[in-house]
């Protein structure tokens, strides 16, 4: 996967050398650009915003650098045909999706990360003070799949912590990049549940004891119990995730829990 990300901070998107993410990138399995939005401004000053049309507080990303960054950056797709030798026409490459984080975005979710890794190439355009100017948005559809995702209801100063939540999401479901890809199977988010409770060693911590079951060998039970855990936590904590379950999925026993 080819990645790249736009920003006027781009020291904040640090961490994607690190970790997980940062080994995928020193292994080529992801190809990471981390661009200064300013390289594609043409004052002294390196000018990226300027006040809003209609008045009110608060300054606007402009659109002429964002425009020459994401000319060179959403790369014309390669043409399908024939080549010069006659051989078989390469597949026409995938439209990049641009992904503008934005709390007026619809809501990222686990289901969006897991479709994200599958794509060929991601930009992620980091806005910065009240936003982007939305021409930018409309102009970059003829160039790209342009995607608006908010991380949650709440107003951040910038799109770059933003990102980095994304990509972290993305990143993990990209296959091979997480060693056991077993461990991605039973997690919150995955199947509409939050996950189990987990413990490890020691079985007796401070008076708090493991649940007995986890000890007991009996891999069927255990499984029960921990989807038993997995819909007393969802009821309890999210009960709007519970309810856009299909009904169908739910066995007798699943009910008697609920
Ligand atoms: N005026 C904008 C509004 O009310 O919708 C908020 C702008 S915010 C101060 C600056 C930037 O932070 C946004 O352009 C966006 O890139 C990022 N941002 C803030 N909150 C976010 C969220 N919940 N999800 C994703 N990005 C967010």
């Amino acid at each position: 996967m080819r990645l790249d990300v736009v920003s006027i901070f781009p020291e904040y998107l640090a961490p994607l050398r690190l970790s997980l993410i940062g080994r995928a990138v020193e292994k080529g399995r992801i190809d990471l650009g981390v661009h200064d939005l300013r390289d594609w401004t043409h004052d002294r000053h390196r000018t990226v915003d300027d006040t809003p049309y209609g008045g009110g507080a608060g300054m606007v990303m402009k659109p002429e650098p964002w425009a020459e960054a994401l000319t060179a950056l959403l790369a014309e797709p390669a043409a399908a045909g024939t080549d010069a030798t006659g051989a078989e026409p390469a597949a026409p490459a995938e439209r990049p999706v641009l992904i503008v984080p934005s709390p007026a975005g619809t809501p990222f979710t686990q289901a969006a990360a897991a479709e994200l890794a599958g794509r060929e190439h991601l930009v992620f355009a980091c806005g910065r003070y009240e936003g982007i100017d939305q021409r930018v948005v409309d102009w970059a559809r003829d160039r790209a799949e342009v995607r608006l995702y908010s991380i949650g209801d709440y107003v951040l100063n910038g799109g770059e912590v933003a990102a980095l939540v994304m990509t972290e999401a993305i990143a993990r479901l990209i296959p091979g990049i997480i060693g056991n890809p077993e461990s991605l199977t039973e997690e919150s988010h995955e199947d509409g549940l939050l996950e189990y409770p987990v413990y490890t060693k020691p079985a007796d911590w401070r008076g708090h004891p493991v649940p007995e079951i986890l000890l007991s060998g009996n891999h069927a039970a255990i499984a029960r119990w921990r989807r038993d855990e997995r819909l007393r936590r969802t009821a309890a904590v999210r009960p709007d995730l519970l309810a856009g379950l299909d009904p169908d999925t739910l066995d007798a026993l699943d009910w008697a829990v609920l």
